[in-house]
């Protein structure tokens, strides 16, 4: 359909609401509000040059975070952290000196491999230098521990001071046999901060993932782009002396050469590590790196405004966004500022719109909405697992986070990914909501990729928040499903996470207006009620869940 007869329909139906009550015709009116133009101006300037890729602890964070408090408070917002709109994160910055090599030194030959374009590691222990020496090579397979499903790499394993190395995602999405962890779906245990996580369980000195395009669900050049130049963390008390000493990746052909100088074939071991029963595999090599850091101590900022509930103003709805991205790179050579327009420009200006319709409602909903824009979530959703370790709201007390990150720019769509659905009562809101746009819910058409894991919502999940991430759609209204998975994979390749990810005044934001005001009825709805939506039976997050609600009634 053309736009214009859309437009004209709505018209229509704006004028047919003559009849209700003007409530109704002020939450209406407030919903559409929100608006592609208000957007695409925002996301425009979050993700200009001037804000230099918004890289936490730098200048680009200062003009952020100041864009927004501004924002929120020329809205009429208050300040959600006590007198502050800024809620403040400790964190330190480990910038490893390039150049390291890896040595592999095997009984007839040794190889040393370039950091970058072979392999990348680094170190998250507060340190300014870490070294493997001659340490022992072992394929620990997928690297998992997981006693639901019976499954254990590390079995009669002593890898203390060795080096392990192992593959990405699980044995569920290599053998695409549902019997095997959530078959295709990608679990926790397939990324890779489960397996660096456990590697450091084990004692481990070093670990390296291989790295493959399709399981990881992205190439290469993202892992060089985020794993070199300053890596940020939230800071801890024993300096994350507990992580592994060094932490990387292999590029897959040097992962080959690596097997074929310990006289073994990758692709057999690899499809022998997807079958119960495997067991890890001594490479007989020893690897050698030493890396150098320089270390910084830093303060970065999640922004935290608040519209207070008009009955139960202690229990609140959160919408989040990270405000993140990464900054700039002067080690490339031609264009140097990720200026990660669609991630995530466009859901924090989407904070914005969502902002001021809500503040368009003559009377506030009953319960608090919490706008929340996190830092560091490339970094490892650092300024989203702060927040849920120290929650300025009570967990208990939280309705639920609905969670954006890249926006669609590819028009109107019949369906919206709920990257999510399935897992919590929070399915039903977003189902009537679409069911009123004429549209459908889908859950994350690549569960493979392991989206579930990936973005902020992921730590209020660990806290009992029932949270989810709608995320576009994968069906266009004018060019079908083949065409948006295309342009979705596109992305993927060309400009997730590249300097390339630029505002471009020709997306079609039709789409992620339609979104939007999707998601502002299902906050306003879960802001009216006085129940608490809960995980659906046997998701792993609904026993904190249950404990907190008990604790609080
Ligand atoms: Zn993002």
């Amino acid at each position: 359909m053309n736009k214009k007869i859309i437009r004209t329909l709505s018209t229509v139906a704006i004028l047919g609401l003559f009849s209700c009550t003007s409530e109704e015709q002020r939450l209406r009116s407030a919903q559409e509000s929100i608006n592609a133009q208000d957007l695409a101006a925002d996301t425009k300037i979050l993700a200009s040059d001037e804000f230099e890729g918004r890289a936490p602890a730098s200048v680009g964070e200062e003009k952020t975070v100041e864009f927004l408090g501004k924002e929120f408070q020329s809205l009429g917002l208050k300040p959600g952290n006590g007198g502050s709109f800024f809620q403040e994160i400790p964190m330190v910055v480990i910038t490893a000196e390039p150049g390291a090599r890896l040595e592999v030194k095997g009984p007839k030959k040794s190889f040393a491999f370039a950091y970058k374009n072979d392999f990348v590691a680094l170190t998250e222990r507060v340190v300014e230098e870490v070294s493997l020496a001659d340490s022992e090579v072992i394929f620990a397979g997928y690297g998992i521990v997981a006693p639901e499903y019976d499954w254990n790499d590390y079995q009669g394993l002593d890898v203390r001071g060795k080096t392990v190395v192992v593959l990405i995602n699980d044995p569920g999405y290599a053998t695409e046999d549902p019997a095997l962890f959530s078959g295709r779906a990608m679990t926790y245990y397939g990324r890779w901060t489960y397996k660096y996580e456990e590697a450091a369980r084990q004692g481990a000195a070093g670990i390296f993932i291989v790295h493959e395009t399709e399981p990881a669900a992205y190439p290469w050049g993202v892992v060089e782009n985020g794993w070199t130049g300053p890596q940020f963390n939230l800071t801890s008390e024993d300096n994350n002396m507990s992580r592994c000493a060094v932490e990387g990746w292999l590029q897959l052909e040097t992962a080959r050469k690596i097997f074929e100088q310990a006289g073994q074939n990758y692709d057999e071991l690899k499809k022998a590590a997807a079958r119960r029963g495997f067991k890890a595999v001594p490479l007989g090599l020893k690897a050698s790196l030493s890396l150098k850091n320089s270390v910084k101590k830093v303060t970065s900022r999640n922004v935290v405004a608040l519209l207070p509930g008009s009955k139960r103003a202690s229990e609140y709805v959160i919408y989040m966004s990270h405000w993140d991205h990464f900054g700039i790179n002067p080690g490339l050579e031609k264009d140097q500022i990720f200026n990660g327009a669609v991630d995530n420009a466009t859901g924090t200006a989407a904070l914005i719109e969502l902002a001021e319709a809500f503040k368009k409602l003559k009377r506030p909903p009953q319960r608090s909405i919490v706008f929340l824009a996190v830092t560091g979530e490339e970094q490892g959703l650092l300024g989203s697992e702060y927040y849920a370790a120290h929650p300025i709201y009570p967990t208990a007390k939280t309705a639920a986070v609905i969670n954006m990150d890249a926006l669609n720019t590819y028009g109107p769509m019949k369906d919206i990914t709920v990257v999510g659905y399935g897992l919590s009562e929070l399915d039903g809101y977003i189902e009537s909501a679409a069911k009123e746009q004429g549209r459908t819910v889908n859950p994350d058409p690549t569960p493979e990729k392991g989206s579930y894991f990936r973005s902020d919502h992921f730590p209020f999940a660990k806290q009992g928040i029932p949270a989810v991430y709608p995320s576009g759609g994968t069906d266009s209204v004018e060019h079908g499903k083949e065409w948006t998975l295309a342009k979705r994979e596109k992305y993927t390749a060309e400009n997730y996470h590249k300097p390339s990810d630029e505002f471009d005044p020709n997306w079609d934001l039709s789409g992620a207006v339609d979104d939007l005001r999707l998601l502002f009825k299902v906050g306003y709805r879960l802001a009216m009620e006085s129940t608490f939506p809960n995980w659906k039976e046997g998701t792993p997050y609904k026993a904190k869940r249950d404990a907190d609600l008990a604790a609080a009634r």
